[in-house]
C-alpha cells in the first residue's frame, strides 16, 4: 500500500485546485473501465498532484499604519507610517486613514490589516 511519508505531508506547495480538478476528472473519464487497484489509483492521483505546476505566490505581508506627530490642538495625526516599509501616507483632515482606501500599502504592497 502506498502511504505518504511525514515529509510529503508537511511540505506546503501552492497549486491551482481548479486545474487539478480537470486533470483528475479527465483521468477518471479515461480510465473508468480499466481494472486497477486502489493502490494504483492512489499512486496515479499522487503523481498528478505532484506534477501540478507550483504557483508563484508572494508571501502576504501584514502591516498597519502608525500615526505620527499628532496635531497639538486636535490630538489627531495626519501623517501615518507603514509599519513594514516605514514610508508615509498623509490623510486628509476629513477622512480617517482607513477611509482613505489604503487596504494595501501603496509602496510595499503590505496588507494593512493590523499585522
Ligand atoms: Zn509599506
Amino acid at each position: 500500500m502506498y502511504t505518504l511519508n511525514k515529509m510529503e505531508m508537511k511540505i506546503m506547495r501552492p497549486i491551482d485546485a481548479d486545474e487539478l480538478k480537470i486533470t483528475l476528472t479527465d483521468w477518471i473519464r479515461l480510465h473508468w473501465d480499466e481494472a486497477f487497484t486502489a493502490d494504483d489509483m492512489a499512486y496515479a492521483f499522487l503523481e498528478m498532484i505532484n506534477e501540478e505546476l507550483t504557483l508563484k505566490m508572494k508571501p502576504v505581508v501584514h502591516a498597519h499604519w502608525v500615526p505620527q506627530r499628532p496635531n497639538n490642538r486636535t490630538g489627531k495625526a495626519y501623517i501615518f507610517v507603514c509599519s513594514n516599509c516605514k514610508k508615509f501616507a498623509i490623510k486628509s483632515r476629513q477622512a480617517s486613514i482607513d477611509e482613505m482606501g489604503y487596504v494595501f500599502c501603496p509602496y510595499c504592497g503590505a496588507e494593512m490589516d493590523g499585522g
